[in-house]
């Protein structure tokens, strides 16, 4: 990082200082260094970090931050995986721990009302203690926010029978550029008035507006979950066993799959109890009233073995169930074992075209000069392939070069999509226009303009530069 002068002058810091309080505000580099990076390893240090408890404190804080030009990166808790919340230009980063509270958990209205600092897995856990069930679950529940999480519009481990986070926000509260605090969507269980601006701002990564208030629909928690974990020795024969579940009208919570080059990186990450020769796991939850989950648990097994799977292994309880994921859950972490950096996409094409990726995937390992990991929501299509490198210009340049023949290859011939849950961020903008005709993409940048015309929110996202 090198030293840059400060895009905020000494008159704009004195007057971001009276809107939050001097003790809510930070220009020290230690502070800034934290506020610099994002799960991708990139870094940019923002200027000032400044914590705000309303949104009409952001509200103020935007106006001055319009009058200055002063750029403006909101962050959650910095877990995502494309560079969004990384301060590219500098200028400001908004900090939501502040605005943290859950405001209402409302059983009659079926709903939620939070603040965006809220951290996804606490929220979870506050709503089934009420009996009440909020789906959307990335795998790192435990630490992203709302506000992340609805700006990234995320997905996770249920999204194959619940959807993603845009199922489940039915209204907004937004500061725009200029300070003006608008409210999208309705409380209310249906409501078509108006242009849906509610699903225009989900997954806009903090480009279009600052999320200050989201209300979630909630459903009920079910009664029973059970797991199924079948080993396999061939990873298409766990492909087709994942493709045959779904095949047969059983709609699991999660359909997860991880690959042989996987399984050894968390081999060396934690003790995991599979045998040597496993070459793909296929993890599934299913979820609903007792009998069904019963009935459904069985079949998967059926279905796994008639497959090839080499052994299928269940759980009833929280505890057990906890053990069978624990490998899944431990991939992420576990990849720097294999090289430092990765290029980590998460490209979904429609369950169809899944075997055909998978097997066409199995020819770019052999081809690729850097290792390549799988592991993927596979029942929704969305495939994380992760290209390895090290510090090298060479290894780099091919993992580069292997994206891009992915996300051709995905597009052009799988009818699929570049990103199915992580978003665009900078890592994935200059991709855009191999899935987004000009005029589409023209017409996203002019809604850009429109609610951005200084190009303060987040610059340096979404669309190459
Ligand atoms: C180990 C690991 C596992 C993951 N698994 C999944 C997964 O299964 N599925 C999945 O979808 N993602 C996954 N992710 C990615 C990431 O965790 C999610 O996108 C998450 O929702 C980001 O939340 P955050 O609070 O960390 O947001 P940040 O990373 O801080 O920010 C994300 C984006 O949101 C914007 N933003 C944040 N708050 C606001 C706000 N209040 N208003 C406007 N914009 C805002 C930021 O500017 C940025 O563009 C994973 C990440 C890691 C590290």
């Amino acid at each position: 990082m090198t030293k840059k002068k400060s895009k905020i002058s000494s008159a704009a810091y004195k007057q971001l200082e009276g809107i939050v309080g001097p003790d809510h505000i930070t220009d020290a580099i230690e502070d800034r260094i934290c506020y610099s990076y994002d799960g991708t390893k990139q870094k940019a240090l923002p200027d000032a970090v400044v914590k705000p408890a309303t949104a009409q404190e952001i509200s103020e804080i935007l106006k001055v931050a319009d009058a200055g030009e002063i750029p403006v990166t909101a962050r959650g808790a910095g877990s995502g995986l494309t560079g969004g919340s990384v301060p590219l230009h500098g200028g400001l980063v908004l900090d939501f721990q502040r605005m943290n509270r859950i405001v209402e958990i409302n059983k009659v209205d079926m709903l939620a009302v939070v603040e965006p600092g809220v951290v996804m897995g606490h929220f979870q856990a506050e709503a089934e203690k009420q009996g009440l069930f909020y789906p959307p679950d990335p795998a790192s529940a435990d630490v992203a926010t709302m506000g992340g999480s609805v700006a990234e519009c995320a997905g996770g481990l249920r999204g194959l029978k619940y959807g993603v986070t845009k199922d489940y926000v039915i209204a907004l509260e937004i500061v725009l550029a200029n300070g003006d605090i608008i409210h999208t969507g309705a409380r209310t269980y249906k409501s078509v008035t108006g242009y849906d601006m509610t699903k225009l701002l989900v997954g806009s990564e903090g480009t279009l507006g600052i999320i200050t208030q989201i209300t979630v629909r909630l459903i009920p928690l079910p009664a029973s979950l059970r797991s199924v974990v079948a080993l396999f020795d061939d990873t298409n024969q766990a492909t087709d066993a994942a493709m045959r579940i779904c095949e047969e009208g059983i709609v699991p919570r999660a359909l997860e799959f991880m690959d042989g080059p996987a399984i050894a990186a968390v081999r060396d990450y934690i003790q995991v109890d599979v045998p040597a020769a496993t070459e793909a796991i296929l993890f599934s939850d299913v979820d609903g009233a007792d009998i069904t989950t019963e009935q459904e648990q069985n079949r998967i097994c059926e279905i796994c073995t008639d497959a090839g799977a080499a052994e299928t292994r269940t759980a009833a309880g929280p505890q057990e169930r906890e053990k069978l994921w624990e490998i899944r859950k431990s991939i992420s972490p576990a990849l720097y074992k294999i090289a430092p950096n990765k290029l980590n996409h998460d490209v979904c094409v429609p369950r169809s075209k899944v075997r055909a990726l998978m097997r066409w995937l199995d020819a770019v390992v052999e081809e690729a000069t850097v290792p390549v990991i799988r592991f993927a929501h596979i029942g929704d299509g969305n495939i994380h392939v992760n290209f390895m490198f090290d510090h090298s210009d060479k290894q780099k340049a091919e993992a580069e070069r292997l994206s891009k023949k992915l996300f051709k290859k995905v597009i052009n011939d799988f009818q699929g999509t570049l990103t199915g849950e992580h978003g665009v961020g900078n890592r994935k903008s200059k991709y855009l226009p191999i899935e987004i005709p000009p005029r589409e993409l023209k017409l996203m940048k002019e809604i850009k303009d429109l609610l951005d015309p200084k190009g303060i929110l987040n610059p340096g996202k979404m669309f190459w530069p």
